[in-house]
């Protein structure tokens, strides 16, 4: 819906709307979403799952055994087919599930202004004439008037294919143009705005585009895409088997459509049709167990890449810190003073050498205090604390000594503001009292020194000269140390230059910012896990020193090196050295990127975090790219593959934990259900090579896989990963799902399924002499060994005693399923009319057990040792 351009200006835009009012439009004009396409109906998944050409070979098969008058033949199978079709629904539809949770989890934000007060909410309830605040990084989350703005650009390639980003002015109140609207979808490149909604949802320019919006990507994982070529063999090498089978059965004189119904129903059986959903699902599930620890995951393949992460680059400040800062020291006048109270308790008293010190009188410290409060974005409202912890930090020292933001703007009116950036590490503002002009700013003290030409001793302004420069660069050292990242603020009265120079030097603040607790025990996993930990950070290279040191990051031995040291060093010397490196100082954005690389040229997956605007390079060039939840800007969130809900360092490391489990997990239900077609294929072809009669009908071949493809299969993909996941070195990214050893298991355990089975339906043939007696041994076994070797996939370097039979509950009531299938199957006469068996006394109960665990008991003894 669009707004007329006479309403524009109706709301008082400080205030915006109401939320009654918010509210009321929501419902009236709907959602602000550009409507996607349908989304697949159940009815249609269930019904896809019939479009499979084996399938209708089947079915056409069927049909044609009914003429013959095998009608309970065809009505069985059919049934068997449609069961099977539930499970293939089951699946799938819990793939499409999984993976529209995780596009809703993933909807993008709006800062709103309503009744006065900026908040967060989901784009999708952004309502006509809301009041939108925007920053760079973010992206237009509706179609906007501009009402402020400040050195706003906006990149409207997305609309225009236009890379260069446009300048965008506020509305002055004439005639609306190009350039004082914002585009829904657009990144903002630089500046900040605020804006009125005028356009929402499919009435936005986007919206008459629609279908153009990036969704979560669904891209296949190359695992994935290795799997469907590897099924794509095995459907030809299947098809040929049951080709031959069938032709051997109709020269042993078999009937032809029996043998041709035998040969599709061990077609379908044996094709892992299952396989892809399989994997996808516990894909898809892998990334809701990560998403329940705030670690998202935007891009599927990312689940796979995490598994190999060899080296983990992370910010430091809240990621690795608890971002909650509080200024301890503060330097005026070359003395050092504490600053007591915890956390943003706003009490709090000055001391000097421990004693108590009132320093209201002393011009400099007063200046230090307005300066931290007038050159501050962040905001306390009724005891709530918003923005950055850096400037909320500052906010809290300024209200320890009566200086509250509140009151000051009362005197001083916002002119200007040179925003904070991490290139260039600090950031001022321009403020008028009383008709004149100041500047403030604060940043990092190499930075800020800088700027200045004096210096404030106490209450005179005095020359600042090399001495009291290497003073101040000093005092920065020795508060570093102490872990704490230090400010360094100046301010000047404006005349006539408005640049950032020539400014008078106030002081140094000192705040501590200590390590997350649960740090310690993340970066300890990582290590032994093979993963190295690396600290990135724009902080001072002591303060990240002293945080590296603590949390054993950086022990004996290991390098730091700073932003400077990067610039110096060609990519070939970094390459040769970054190995030793765990500690990166002083570095911005553009750094980032050449650690990336130097990591990868080295042959290591590498997984970076980053917050801003100007870290989406490095997040791109990683090979997983992470993005800050809280703090992150909407760019970084799209190009990363991973958002970190929490911004927390051990949120990473507990998904390159699921992603470990995720893999191993797909190799466990690799292994289980290859196996187990081959011993199905090959217990056919064994039969049909030895002369035997055929051991499984169609509709027996068809139960088999109903019973252990399914669920048994399903469950495999639950598994909660094995104690010693972490104690691994990571994969090599290249390996094959196969290594290891993996396809000698499935090949040898295949054919010993094969194996017993031929050899319990012969033996019993021979013994019992009953046809009937000895398909339902051979179906018992077959399917029996199969469920036993279930288990045996759970792990492939411990028992299932060791890990103990009941710790995937799963599995067992997969199990306990299908062997009551099996059960009903054999000893129900109802069954036994439709599916050809009969009941078993037992002694041939006794070698369907001996024939079924022969196999594993073998594989135990030999072959799984292997
Ligand atoms: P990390 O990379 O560990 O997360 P960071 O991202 O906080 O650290 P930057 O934000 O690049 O690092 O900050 C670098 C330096 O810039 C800080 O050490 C500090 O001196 C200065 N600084 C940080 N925030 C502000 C701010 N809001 N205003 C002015 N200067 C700042």
């Amino acid at each position: 819906m669009a707004i007329k351009e006479s309403d524009l200006y109706k709301e008082n835009y400080k205030y915006g709307l109401s939320k009654h009012e918010a509210k009321k439009r929501l419902e009236k004009y709907g959602l602000n979403e550009i409507k996607q396409k349908k989304k697949k109906s159940a009815l249609l998944i269930f019904l896809s799952q019939f479009n499979d050409f084996i399938v209708w070979v089947l079915f056409a098969a069927t049909i044609i055994s009914s003429f013959l008058g095998e009608i309970a033949d065809a009505i069985s199978i059919f049934v068997i087919i449609f069961m099977d079709a539930i499970l293939g629904f089951i699946q799938e539809y819990k793939t499409e599930r999984a993976l529209e949770v995780l596009k809703e989890l993933a909807a993008p934000t709006a800062k709103v202004i309503r009744e006065g007060k900026q908040e967060l909410i989901k784009a999708s309830e952004l309502v006509l004439g809301d009041i939108v605040v925007l920053e760079t990084g973010d992206r237009v989350p509706a179609d906007i008037i501009l009402i402020e703005s400040n050195s706003i650009q906006s990149d409207e390639s997305i609309l225009t294919g236009e890379s260069v980003p446009v300048e965008k002015l506020k509305h002055d109140g004439g005639k609306i143009k190009n350039e004082n609207l914002l585009y829904m979808g657009c990144m903002i490149t630089n500046g900040s705005a605020i804006g009125r909604v005028i356009a929402t949802g499919m009435q936005t320019e986007m919206g008459k585009i629609a279908d153009m919006l990036e969704k979560i990507e669904e891209t296949k994982t190359p695992l994935q895409e290795k799997l469907n070529k590897l099924g794509e063999y095995l459907v030809y090498i299947i098809l040929i088997i049951c080709v031959v089978v069938t032709v051997m059965g109709v020269l042993r004189g078999e009937n032809l459509y029996k043998m041709f119904l035998v040969g599709v129903s061990l077609a379908v059986a044996a094709i892992p049709e299952g396989l892809p959903a399989i994997v996808t699902v516990s894909l898809a599930l892998g990334v809701q167990k990560m998403m329940k620890r705030n670690a998202l995951v935007k891009k599927l393949p990312a689940v796979e890449t995490l598994g190999c992460t060899n080296v983990i680059c992370t910010d430091k400040t809240g990621t690795l810190t608890q971002n909650k800062m509080t200024v301890r020291k503060i330097y005026i006048s070359g003395r050092e003073y504490s600053v007591s109270g915890e956390g943003y308790d706003l009490n709090g008293v000055f001391l000097y050498d421990s004693v108590k010190v009132n320093l209201k009188s002393n011009f400099a410290f007063n200046k230090m205090m307005e300066c931290s409060v007038l050159c501050n974005n962040a905001d306390i409202e009724d005891n709530k604390f918003i923005g950055d912890p850096t400037e909320i930090a500052l906010l809290v020292l300024g209200a320890k000594s009566g200086y509250i933001k509140k009151d000051l703007s009362r005197f001083y009116s916002k002119v200007k503001e040179n925003p904070f950036d991490s290139n260039r590490k600090m950031m001022s503002v321009i403020v008028s009292k009383n008709g004149k002009k100041y500047m403030y700013l604060k940043g990092a003290a190499e930075a800020v020194v800088n700027k200045c030409k004096y210096y404030l001793l106490d209450n005179n302004i005095v020359n600042f000269d090399n001495q009291l420069r290497k003073n101040i660069l000093m005092a920065n050292d020795l508060m570093a140390k102490k872990a704490l990242r230090v400010l360094a603020l100046a301010y000047k009265e404006i005349t006539v230059n408005e640049s950032e120079d020539e400014l008078i030097f106030i002081g140094l603040c000192g705040m501590i910012d200590p390590p997350r607790e649960e740090v310690f025990d993340a970066v300890l996993e990582c290590k032994m896990a093979g993963i190295i930990p690396i600290m990135i950070t724009g902080d001072h290279k002591l303060t990240a020193e002293a945080i590296a040191r603590e949390i054993r990051i950086l022990g004996e031995g290991d390098r730091i090196l700073t932003g400077d040291d990067l610039d110096k060093l060609t990519d070939n010397q970094l390459e040769k050295i970054i190995k030793e490196v765990k500690v990166f100082a002083r570095v911005n954005p553009s750094h980032k990127y050449k650690i990336v690389k130097a990591y990868k040229k080295q042959g290591l997956v590498v997984a970076m975090t980053g917050d801003g605007v100007n870290d989406a390079p490095a997040i791109k060039e990683a090979d997983i790219g992470i993005a800050m939840g809280i703090t992150g800007t909407d760019v970084t969130k799209e190009t990363a593959s991973l958002i970190l809900m929490d911004d927390n360092f051990t949120t990473i490391v507990s998904a390159v934990k699921e992603g470990r489990i995720i893999y191993d997990n797909i190799r466990k239900f690799i292994r289980y259900l290859l196996s187990c077609n081959l011993g199905e294929v090959l217990t056919m072809f064994l039969a049909s090579i030895l002369k035997l009669p055929i051991p499984l009908l169609p509709i027996q071949i068809l139960l088999v896989n109903l019973a252990t493809d399914g669920f048994p299969a399903m469950a495999l993909s639950l598994e909660k990963g094995e104690a010693d996941i972490m104690q691994k070195r990571p994969r090599h990214k290249n390996e094959s799902i196969f290594s290891d050893g993996l396809l000698y298991k499935i090949m040898m355990r295949g054919t010993l399924i094969g194996l017993c089975t031929i050899t319990s339906f012969a033996f019993s043939l021979y013994y019992f002499g009953n046809i009937i007696v000895a398909r339902t041994i051979a179906l018992g076994t077959l399917i029996l060994s199969q469920l036993l070797h279930v288990f045996e996939c759970r792990s492939e370097r411990k028992s299932v005693f060791e890990l103990g039979i009941f710790t995937n509950l799963y599995l067992v009531y997969a199990v306990v399923s299908s062997l009551i299938i099996l059960l009903f199957v054999i000893y129900i006469p109802f069954m036994q009319k439709i599916f050809y068996t009969r009941s078993l006394n037992l002694m041939q109960l006794f070698i369907v057990i001996v024939f079924s665990s022969m196999v594993s008991i073998i594989s135990s003894l030999y072959w799984y040792k292997k």
